[in-house]
């Protein structure tokens, strides 16, 4: 007798490691309409076991975002639930006998090599042409000896074993039948040295005790599923069903990359863009657009969602049908009210239009001054070419040095705010060995639009990352224009 399907549960399982991506919102999309349409239940859990790239900021970051987006989870590490906690942090102790399991069972083996010999190694094999990968080493340890080893204190991780022949076959929700051999699968670390699972034991586990029973994400990950199965396998569980959702890219095909073109959703909503209309942007590439209608709300993209038919092509973000998407939002669907309250509220988001004003108060004599000087916080395009740049003193190859030095230094905060920002830029300025005000001068225009603003470190916290990323990289391409050109 066959047992009645177990209710639909999905998660999205980011990692608080960078500003929110929108290929996060992409996935997280996928699998809340996927709950949505089999009347299933759509979790969030944090994957933090990088602890030196995850931060709270981040974190909060991608609770935001998804609540922006209006992808609601019914269980998470802010709102609790039956199989909490939901951020693997939180969970260390969970993961420990799982892995001991592996271990005693002989699927899974300690491992000494210090991360100088798995350098040598590696260069070995980079030498030889071929792809780096564990050589067992550790595998011949004599039970003795590894019992002395770890009673000594060693420090040592715990990696799982790979069949030595044979490939490992199955079914992808989008792909369809997958075989990877064996041998192109490394024999992964489950356990860190610290104690920490790594993120493909931590993955499993939490997957298995919080019953999901799809798994939707990237096609990045389809890789890892030999080392998934192999891992339910040594656990005697059942693995979920596995779906790869193609990437998002580029019109010119090249993967989405915060280099090439903005990816945060903080950017998206910062410029104004409605999460109706990302979202409506987004879904269509999880439905079969017959001709017709493209404007949809998410109970229209819920009902024609498609997951049997997806492309392997990869969804190609295309800015211009998503600015002809929100500007038909903004016409169509929003009533007077509606509209005015989006304004205000888009305005108001990270306390741009209060700060702008605090910023403002003491630099005007009549209100009217206002628009000129605070309003490049709340512009979506600054419209920048050479002469924005006339009254900055340093020459155009000047102008590019501070661009390529500051560009990658902001990059480094970790906590976005006036003083790392003003750290940073100072940095900057005793690197190139210039003056603190000859650094921030072209600055003051990349990120307003004009040489007499408001305070540049404040401007820049309010504007956010994603924003000044942008604005910088385009004053960087405008300087460097000037640069080719002689100016
Ligand atoms: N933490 C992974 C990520 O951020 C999740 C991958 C998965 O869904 O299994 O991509």
């Amino acid at each position: 007798m066959t047992s009645p399907a177990a209710p639909v549960r999905v998660r999205i399982a980011p990692s608080p490691t960078g500003e929110p991506h929108v290929g996060t919102a992409y996935i997280a999309l996928f699998n809340y309409l996927f709950a949505k349409k089999n009347n299933g239940t759509f979790i969030l859990r944090i994957e933090d076991t990088d602890a030196t790239r995850s931060t709270p900021e981040f974190e909060r970051k991608v609770l935001d975002a998804l609540k922006w987006c209006g992808l609601e989870w019914s269980e998470g590490p802010d709102i609790g639930g039956p199989y909490g906690p939901y951020r693997q942090s939180d969970r260390k102790d969970i993961y420990r006998p799982y892995v001991e399991k592996i271990v005693e069972a002989g699927h899974g083996f300690r491992c000494f090599c210090t991360p100088e010999r798995l350098e040598q190694m590696r260069e070995g094999q980079r030498a030889a042409g071929k792809p780096p990968k564990y050589d067992g080493l550790c595998l011949s340890l004599s039970a003795e000896e590894v019992t002395t080893r770890v009673a000594s204190g060693e420090p040592h991780v715990v990696r799982m074993k790979i069949p030595t022949e044979g490939s490992c076959k199955f079914t992808d929700g989008v792909y369809g039948d997958v075989e990877i051999p064996w041998d192109a699968v490394d024999m992964q670390v489950l356990l860190k040295a610290d104690g920490m699972p790594t993120y493909h034991m931590a993955n499993v586990v939490d997957d298995h005790l919080m019953k999901i029973t799809h798994v939707a994400r990237g096609e990045e990950w389809l890789a890892s599923v030999p080392k998934h199965i192999l891992i339910y396998r040594y656990l005697g569980l059942e693995p979920p069903v596995f779906m790869h959702l193609s990437l998002m890219r580029n019109a010119d095909k090249s993967k989405l990359s915060k280099r090439k073109n903005p990816t945060s959703i903080s950017y998206y909503s910062a410029l104004g863009y409605l999460p109706e209309a990302l979202m409506n942007f987004l879904g269509l590439f999880f439905i079969q657009i017959a001709e017709g209608e493209e404007l949809l709300t998410m109970d229209e993209l819920a009902a024609k969602f498609d997951p049997e038919n997806l492309s392997k092509a990869g969804a190609i973000f295309d800015i211009q049908k998503l600015d002809w998407l929100n500007g038909r939002w903004i016409r169509e669907k929003l009533s007077d009210e509606d509209f005015r309250r989006r304004v205000i509220e888009w305005a108001m988001e990270n306390s741009r239009l209060t700060e702008g004003l605090k910023l403002s108060q003491s630099r005007i004599s009549k209100l009217g001054e206002l628009p000129d000087l605070a309003g490049f916080l709340l512009k979506s395009d600054l419209g920048l070419e050479p002469a924005h740049f006339a009254k900055v003193k340093s020459s155009p190859e000047e102008l590019v040095e501070i661009f390529s030095e500051v560009q990658p230094a902001l990059e480094k905060i970790v906590e976005w705010d006036v003083a790392s920002i003003e750290a940073e830029l100072r940095a900057v300025a005793d690197r190139l060995g210039k003056k603190l005000k000859v650094v921030v001068a072209p600055l003051f225009v990349a990120v307003s639009g004009s040489s007499r603003s408001l305070p540049l470190f404040d401007s820049m916290a309010v504007l956010g990352r994603s924003v000044v990323r942008q604005r910088l990289k385009v004053a960087g391409q405008v300087v460097a224009s000037m640069a080719g050109s002689g100016k």
